[in-house]
């Protein structure tokens, strides 16, 4: 059942197809709007702060599919995990809730093994190693995941040039895991490589875990670091159409059993009470999460990227010749931002920095969310979160900010 049909009488009950309306037509955002709530056109990206993602209907009606039958959560987990591990060519798999909740479980499962004593006794990891080394120059913004379940983070190397010798020297006798950040679409070369970090980590036994969260196109790094000798490769359903509160834990096999002694469905089926218990998925985010990695690795992404690379010089096209506007074409097409542009403020010419813009076409209506990050003047606009024709919206209110 819909929440169109709970609130039947003066709602419309919608179909999918009227629900994947644009900011341009009537009736947009107003489940939002009922709530008083404001929506917003998403000029960003795929990002938490806004929804992450919108299922597309294949999702949506795997989903609704799910809602019929109850079951076992374990047994589900299990069978959505083996089919999810022979898509992407991995030992195994588990659904997590986020890619963020997967380094959770991980350093978890690192910490306490397979011994319910230790699960039950996380955070507190008296006894157990605890340490999870992260390279100097990769210390990012959810490496917050890899301390809630009382792991502690330790950084090495030269933050000039991190090497081989540095890991060697940092591994002792606490540590549990070292954690690796893979970002293919800007490589670090003077941080310690993966294949690197494998070599080294594996002549000491120790386990290595790999955010790859945004490494989603090429397909094939879909389950690469594993391959390639990682324990685990996390990935955020997020960037691929999945429900937003969902995750991909991929790895091997003694690693995936041990993290899903920590999740929320072994606490309740196996009564073992695994730091993981808070961090639920439903039975039809599961069965969403595995619709959606089985379009993404099936549909045709030079279909997908056409679109962006389209939608991106529609804007563009609405920017240029702008005086004191500067626009750079994005042309990456590796992990989850394909495409996009990039703008940058002559305050002399324009009287408008960066923050500027945002702060402006956030006032609008609909509110147009862009952002700049700390520390950048500059604004980054991706088409991954905008429907047909919004594109033209965008482009319109940035120019119309400039006269
Ligand atoms: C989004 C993201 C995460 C967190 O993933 P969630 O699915 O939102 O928990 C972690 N690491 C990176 C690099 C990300 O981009």
């Amino acid at each position: 059942m819909d929440s169109a049909q709970a609130n039947a009488g003066p709602h419309k009950t919608h179909t999918w197809e009227e629900l994947t309306i644009s900011a341009t037509d009537a009736g947009w955002g107003d489940i939002y709007k009922e709530l008083g709530a404001r929506p917003v056109v998403n000029a960003i990206g795929s990002v938490t702060m806004l929804g992450g993602s919108s299922p597309p209907d294949e999702v949506r009606e795997a989903m609704e599919r799910a809602n019929d039958a109850y079951i076992p959560l374990m047994e589900l987990q299990d069978k959505a995990g083996a089919a999810i591990a022979a898509m992407t060519g991995v030992p195994a798999a588990y659904i997590t809730a986020g890619a963020g909740s997967a380094l959770t479980l991980a350093t978890a499962a690192v910490m306490a093994g397979t011994d319910d004593q230790r699960i039950q006794q996380l955070p507190d990891t008296t006894g157990m190693k605890n340490e999870i080394l992260i390279q100097t120059r990769q210390r990012y913004w959810y490496d917050r995941c890899l301390e809630l379940a009382g792991a502690r983070l330790v950084e090495f190397g030269d933050p000039e040039r991190i090497t081989a010798e540095h890991l060697d020297a940092a591994i002792g006798p606490k540590t549990a895991a070292v954690h690796y950040f893979a970002v293919e679409q800007s490589p670090d070369p003077d941080a310690l490589s993966l294949e690197a970090t494998i070599e080294v980590a594996k002549s000491h036994g120790v386990p290595v875990l790999v955010d790859a969260a945004g490494q989603i196109y090429p397909l094939d790094n879909i389950g690469k670091y594993v391959r390639m000798g990682a324990d685990l490769q996390c990935v955020a359903a997020k960037y691929i159409g999945a429900p937003h509160s969902t995750g991909y834990a991929l790895g091997t096999e003694k690693m995936i059993s041990a993290l899903a002694l920590q999740s929320f469905a072994a606490y309740e089926g196996r009564q073992v009470r695994g730091i993981g218990r808070p961090q639920k998925v439903d039975r039809q985010e599961m069965i969403g999460a595995v619709a959606a990695i089985r379009r993404w690795l099936t549909m045709n992404h030079e279909d997908r990227l056409a679109d962006a690379e389209r939608m991106s010089g529609a804007i563009i096209g609405r920017l240029q010749g702008i005086h004191g506007v500067t626009v750079t074409p994005l042309d990456n097409v590796v992990g989850h931002l394909a495409f996009g542009l990039r703008l940058e403020f002559d305050q002399n010419i324009t009287g408008l920095t960066a923050s500027d813009v945002v702060a402006q076409l956030k006032k609008g209506d609909p509110p147009v969310f862009t952002r700049t990050l700390a520390g950048e003047d500059y604004i980054s606009i991706h088409v991954f979160g905008l429907r047909d024709g919004e594109e033209k919206l965008v482009g319109d209110r940035i120019a119309a900010l400039f006269g």
